[in-house]
């Protein structure tokens, strides 16, 4: 089916100039970029954003990170493309991902990892419209 999924290139990765190559592997995988921007996150949009995780001992520390620099927001397109861009990013600890996936050759710890991805329809309907307006979802 076709699908957008919304992702990610965290603070880690911008910060060490890897979200060129990452747009790049979007593409190369077959994914249409719906829509793009780069923002700097508030602590209230970090939070609001992974407040899934509210109670986990991590999400101070998770938000802290998320807004330590700026991210790159996307909106990906493709045939299955919440579980095609997951198994692409790769297990959520870096050293337990498998070779040549995203968060493999850019994660650095399971803290620090480069990339997040929607992880299902039901996720991805919430964090899509997050971050973009309708006009912004263009054609
Ligand atoms: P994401 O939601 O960012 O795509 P994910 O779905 O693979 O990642 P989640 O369980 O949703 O993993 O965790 C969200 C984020 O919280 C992780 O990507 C990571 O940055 C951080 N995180 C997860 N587990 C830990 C942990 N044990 N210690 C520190 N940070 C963690
Ligand atoms: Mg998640």
């Amino acid at each position: 089916m076709l699908e957008q999924t919304l992702a990610i290139i965290k603070p880690d990765a911008v910060r060490k100039k890897f979200s060129g190559a990452i747009l790049a592997r979007y593409e190369k995988e077959g994914f249409r970029i719906r829509a793009i921007k780069m923002r700097a996150l508030s602590k209230g949009e970090a939070e609001g954003f992974y407040a899934v995780h509210r109670e986990r001992p991590f999400f101070a520390s998770l938000v802290a990170f998320m807004v330590s620099g700026p991210v790159v927001l996307v909106v990906l397109e493709r045939e299955d493309a919440i579980l095609g861009h997951r198994q692409l990013m790769g297990a959520t600890d870096p050293s337990k991902a498998v070779k040549e996936t995203l968060r493999a050759l850019y994660g650095e710890s399971i803290e620090f990892n480069a990339v997040h991805g929607s992880d299902s329809a039901e996720t991805a309907r919430f964090e899509i419209p997050y971050f973009f307006s309708t006009v912004e979802l263009v054609g």
